[in-house]
């Protein structure tokens, strides 16, 4: 094992083992550790041809004290829940997905990336089907499994702000559809109107409400949030994946004294925030440095919003993004008992 701790990206890494367990005729099998990645499945899976699929990420960290900190994993279950009953799939017990969890991080100890650089080890865990199935219903098997991979701190990447466009000929999830569960259709769903912001300059795509195409949704993978004056702003929609990020951001800023507003937010409200920020897992807080509105993602410009110096991550959103990552490092106490330390 030879790894560069400062230029982790995004990406997958070899760890030694994944933690997995099957369904089967109405019962969990036992928990197994397997060296390999691959996995054998019947290629009628119905995960396969119908997108019956859902999975998870959260992350652990070492801390400053030494100890490994897992950030909020029971929310994480809970998520799980209820995308598992969204599509009719068993789920494990919460007991069972902590554990795996536990087991995972334990399993992988050395690719935990050292404290001082940052960085953190990512945990998929993933529920899937491997049985044979033609018809489309809800599979009575399920392979619930975990993976972990250490990932990049993306340093500088509070100065190095979003450009975003708001996709107005695309949505990412139908008005009463599966935009609030963590199924993977969503985001193969999402990588058409990626790739045509991408060819157009952009790395961020803002959704509207599907229904009205008025109203602030969220970004293909990541949560909206605004912050003016003294007052932290987030879409309520039904459409949004409820992000365990927003809802820390949100509690942090309530304890930082900022006001806390989750309601509808109107396109033209854009022009009224002073900072903008993308926010889930993987980064926390990505700053948006500009949003352009237009007809279509190629189409002309017909207005830009505009926030801080267009690169920098402002002052509020740094703040609410420190202490998140120092609670996830041990650095700050974490009042509200959000880590799991092993
Ligand atoms: C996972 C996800 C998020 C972020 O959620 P976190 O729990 O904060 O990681 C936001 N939006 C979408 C669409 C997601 O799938």
């Amino acid at each position: 094992m030879n790894i560069d701790w400062s230029n982790l990206t995004f990406a997958y890494t070899k760890t030694n083992t994944i933690v997995c367990a099957s369904y089967k005729n109405g019962e969990w099998s036992s928990v197994e550790s397997r060296k390999s990645d691959e996995i054998s499945m019947n290629s009628y899976s119905a995960s396969l041809h119908y997108g019956v699929e859902c999975f998870e990420g959260l992350k652990a960290f070492n801390g400053k004290d030494g100890k490994i900190r897992i950030f909020r994993p029971d929310e994480n279950f809970k998520r799980m829940k209820s995308s598992a009953d969204y599509l009719g799939i068993e789920c494990p017990s919460e007991e069972m997905f902590l554990d795996m969890v536990i087991r995972a991080v334990k399993e992988n100890r050395e690719f935990i990336p050292p404290y001082e650089s940052r960085a953190s080890l990512y945990i998929r865990p993933l529920l899937i089907s491997l049985a044979p199935q033609l018809g489309v219903n809800s599979p009575s098997d399920s392979f619930f499994s975990i993976m972990v991979s250490p990932v990049g701190a993306y340093a500088g990447g509070l100065d190095n702000a979003a450009k975003g466009v708001i996709a107005r000929q695309f949505d990412r999830a139908a008005p009463n559809g599966s935009g609030r569960f963590k199924v993977g259709g969503n985001y193969a769903c999402s990588l058409y109107a990626g790739r045509q912001a991408a060819k157009e300059g952009y790395n961020a795509v803002l959704y509207l409400d599907p229904a009205s195409h008025k109203f602030i949704d969220e970004f293909s993978s990541s949560n909206f949030f605004g912050i003016k004056g003294n007052t932290y702003v987030t879409p309520k929609s039904e459409s949004v994946l409820p992000s365990i990020t927003n809802k820390s951001l949100e509690q942090v800023a309530k304890d930082n004294g900022m006001t806390v507003e989750r309601r509808q937010i109107p396109i033209e409200e854009l022009a009224s925030f002073e900072e903008v920020g993308e926010c889930g897992t993987a980064v926390v807080i990505t700053p948006v440095g500009q949003i352009d509105d237009k007809p279509s993602i190629e189409g002309k410009i017909t207005k830009s919003y505009f926030y801080g110096d267009k690169n920098h991550c402002g002052p509020k959103s740094r703040k609410l993004y420190e202490t998140i990552t120092g609670i996830q490092y041990g650095e700050i106490e974490d009042k509200h008992g959000w880590c799991t330390i092993l």
